[in-house]
């Protein structure tokens, strides 16, 4: 006998489930394959906004309401739109069910449109130049809260004929604090029927949770990996980034050693760039020693402003220097471009009170 569901108990929310759940779960109620592979087409590639027959005219009416009666399909409502004035940046301010917010930013970079995607509404890693640390954690997102973030982006690109090409998972939280729930809308978003964000189309930007690297390189992840490293010494680090402590720099080199050999990858790493903190010549032959044998790649970011944090931008000049010594190390580099600072959705700028 069926047991009556928990009055607390949320239905499945259809965003989080991957294609092979979701036709188990189909054909679980005697229903065709089919019709999964249908669903998941109306899900993914028409990106739906409601679970109803106008939106999913092929579904059966009977296959429709046991869906209402026992799924969801949560589309978080907008709450606030920006779009920076060079037209490159929109930033979105998503509600969740339970009414708190995150923000999702459109980018586009010559040649690209990127989804930027929150993983946690705010984060637990305290990041001192950082908005969503200054703002504290309040909850890791479900693996269908992440999915419906690049969806919005999706039907936005959409109704422009536009293809939503590239995710990057560096809005707000941290990533690898949240393991099961990234890696479960990863696989969702990978799938070469649905949004089809394969092919190292998603990059996954980490503070440096050494366990999380490891699960990483031991799972074989398809994912992208990004490193926020900022400084080049244990002393230095813990005190822009204060998991750290938790994980040292000389560990959370060796994970990242580990995990380049293994999986055969480029890693990159991120280096937020403050004015005369840690945009020297010696702090780029720093950086050059600790990645000596590191097959990567240095992104430089040069700090966006935020309320709590008093630091400047490093100059363009430095940066330039930064990137001729990294060069000398065989070391890679790009400076980012500066994307929506007038709209606060730069790197490190997403923060969204509930
Ligand atoms: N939690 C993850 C991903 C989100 S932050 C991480 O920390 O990697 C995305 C990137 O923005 C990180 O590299 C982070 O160090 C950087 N960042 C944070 N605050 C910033 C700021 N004020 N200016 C520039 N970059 C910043
Ligand atoms: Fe969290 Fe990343 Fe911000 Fe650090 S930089 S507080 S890890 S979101």
């Amino acid at each position: 006998m069926q047991q009556p569901a928990s009055p607390h108990a949320s239905p499945t929310d259809l965003h989080g489930l991957t294609r092979d759940e979701l036709r188990a779960l189909i054909t679980s109620w005697d229903f065709s394959p089919v019709h999964a592979a249908r669903l998941w087409n109306y899900l993914y590639y028409e990106a739906a906004g409601a679970l109803d027959s106008d939106a999913m005219p092929d579904i059966p009416a009977r296959l429709m309401e046991r869906l209402q009666a026992e799924t969801a399909l949560t589309i978080p409502p907008v709450a606030h739109e920006a779009r920076s004035t060079d037209g490159f940046t929109r930033k979105y301010l998503l509600s969740l069910a339970d009414g708190k917010k995150i923000e999702t930013v459109l980018m586009r970079f010559t040649g690209r449109v990127t989804a930027c995607i929150s993983s946690q509404a705010g984060c637990a890693m305290g990041c001192v130049f950082c908005a969503t640390g200054q703002m504290g954690f309040s909850r890791h997102l479900a693996a269908s809260e992440i999915v419906a973030q690049a969806l919005h982006v999706r039907r936005i690109l959409k109704a422009q004929g536009e293809r939503l090409r590239n995710v990057v998972l560096m809005g707000m939280g941290e990533p690898l604090h949240n393991y099961d729930a990234v890696m479960r809308a990863c696989e969702i978003m990978r799938d070469g029927s649905g949004l089809a964000l394969g092919a190292r189309r998603i990059t996954l930007s980490t503070v440096g949770v050494v366990p999380g690297i490891m699960r990483m390189a031991n799972e074989a992840s398809p994912i992208h990996l990004a490193v926020s490293l900022h400084a080049a010494t244990q002393a230095e680090r813990r005190k822009l980034v204060p998991a750290a402590k938790r994980w040292p720099l000389d560990q959370l080199i060796d994970a990242c050693r580990y995990y380049a050999e293994k999986l055969n990858r480029r890693i990159f790493f991120e280096w937020t760039l403050i004015d005369g903190k840690n945009d020297t010549e010696d702090h780029a032959h720093a950086v050059g020693r600790l990645l000596t044998g590191i097959h990567a790649q240095v992104n430089l970011i040069p700090l966006n402003p935020t309320a709590a944090y008093d630091g400047a931008p490093g100059h363009t000049s430095a940066a330039k220097k930064f990137q001729a010594v990294l060069a000398a190390y065989n070391l890679p580099s790009t400076i980012r471009q500066r994307r929506g600072i007038d709209i606060a959705a730069g790197c490190g700028q997403l923060a969204a009170m509930s």
